[in-house]
């Protein structure tokens, strides 16, 4: 913990840093849970950051590909190295003009959401004159979940109703532009228990069996989603799934056994697991004051460097988990963690075991890698954006800082 102190001082507060070792654990562990072959996108909406991106590309044996819905987040992808054809794009809201920069960067997969969304992809091919191919995102008609986010099974702006692709499928198949290659599933996120997502993956692979049968689709790629787990700001190791491995290969020799020939080329995606437990924010202490009896920790750091999308009340409240240097379990005191933002919005954590702490301390909000720096509200309140530190064996490989907030002229 002394380490992170160290660049605490070096770089200031809040601080992000980033372990690319402990991001090559993360890709290695999940690979280790799939089964032979499967391909794993990155998506880099989890963190963006070219050396994490970079981290996942590069190292080790099975090279991680990348998922991307933006502009921004393909500059990033190529940036961290990522060649044009490892690149998937995907997303509710694709205009004409990302599609078009993302052809001429030579992207050629994309996963579309709707029949007028695999038409304007296939209108930005036209324009330059190729073709590319299509996974059809599925929003299935229910699932099995318990846990974790479902996004699907509902009216939803995500995918294509299952119900109606036997009657869009000629359609579909000839867009000019575009050819169909497969399908795309995304049905949960952060399924914390085996059975949820071994349940989940079960009934996306019967319904994209069954969408081969009946519908026509094609399955040369099958994207099965993701769900994978991993703590988010409190501490905790990244969740084990023991069984999934020979879970989904039962499941699959049942419902797609081709894909033991090759077949059926198969993918996962994952954003948290693969970025999630390499970060870790360093907040100062800037003040402790009583109020009517109540504590409260005011830090440098609040819903503008860390959980923004619960500050807005999007998400499930942050209730942040802090670790420090020194061992305060046995003097702990119970008080709200909060921001600097001059909001009640600005919470992190409401009557939580704290250390004892004074202004000047340096606290550790662990595991959050993910959804940390780019999903808050870093240009709200005109606070820098967080410095982000990179290590690697405990050197540090770069600092950076995003640069959000600024007003920049546009012409018209
Ligand atoms: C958000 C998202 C992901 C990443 O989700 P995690 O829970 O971070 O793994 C993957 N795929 C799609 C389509 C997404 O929207």
């Amino acid at each position: 913990m002394s380490k992170y102190r160290e660049l605490a001082e070096k770089f200031g507060t809040p601080a992000y840093v980033y372990d690319l070792d402990v991001v090559a654990e993360s890709r290695d562990q999940l690979f280790g849970l799939l089964p032979e072959g499967f391909h794993l996108f990155y998506a880099l909406k989890a963190n963006p950051h070219p050396e994490i991106a970079r981290e996942l590309r590069e190292s080790g044996d099975r090279p991680c590909r990348a998922e991307i819905s933006s502009t921004g987040e393909l500059a990033n992808a190529l940036a961290a190295g990522f060649t044009p054809d490892e690149i998937l794009y995907t997303g509710p809201g694709k205009t004409n003009g990302e599609l078009e920069q993302a052809v001429a960067a030579g992207v050629r997969l994309f996963s579309v959401e709707s029949p007028t969304d695999l038409r304007h992809v296939g209108a930005a091919a036209g324009k330059y004159g190729v073709t590319v191919s299509c996974l059809l995102r599925v929003n299935t008609t229910q699932g099995s979940a318990s846990t974790g986010i479902r996004m699907m099974g509902r009216p939803s702006q995500f995918g294509i109703d299952a119900e109606t692709l036997p009657a869009l499928m000629p359609a579909l198949m000839a867009v000019p532009g575009t050819r169909v290659v497969g399908a795309h599933f995304f049905t949960m996120s952060n399924a914390k228990d085996e059975d949820s997502l071994l349940g989940e993956y079960e009934f996306v692979l019967r319904s994209a069996a069954e969408l081969r049968d009946e519908a026509g689709l094609p399955l040369e790629l099958l994207d099965i989603g993701g769900g994978f787990s991993s703590p988010y700001a409190v501490p905790g190791p990244r969740t084990d799934y023991p069984k999934l491995r020979a879970g989904l290969e039962a499941l699959l020799d049942l419902h797609l056994p081709e894909w033991r020939s090759g077949e059926v080329e198969l993918a996962c995606e994952s954003g948290r697991y693969l970025s999630g437990s390499s970060g870790s924010l360093l907040a100062g202490v800037v003040n402790v004051k009583e109020s009517r009896g109540s504590r409260f920790v005011i830090l440098d750091a609040g819903i503008n460097a860390v959980g923004g999308l619960s500050g807005i009340g999007r998400l499930l409240p942050a209730a942040v988990g802090i670790t420090e240097g020194e061992d305060t379990g046995e003097n702990g005191v119970t008080g709200s963690l909060v921001g600097p933002l001059c909001t009640p919005g600005d919470s992190l954590a409401k009557a939580a075991r704290l250390p004892e702490l004074s202004p000047g301390d340096v606290v550790t909000v662990p595991n959050v890698g993910a959804y940390g720096a780019t999903a808050s509200l870093i240009a709200f309140l005109g606070r820098p954006a967080p410095a982000e530190v990179v290590v690697r064996g405990g050197e540090v490989v770069s600092a950076s800082r995003l640069d959000y907030g600024r007003v920049y002229e546009v012409s018209p």
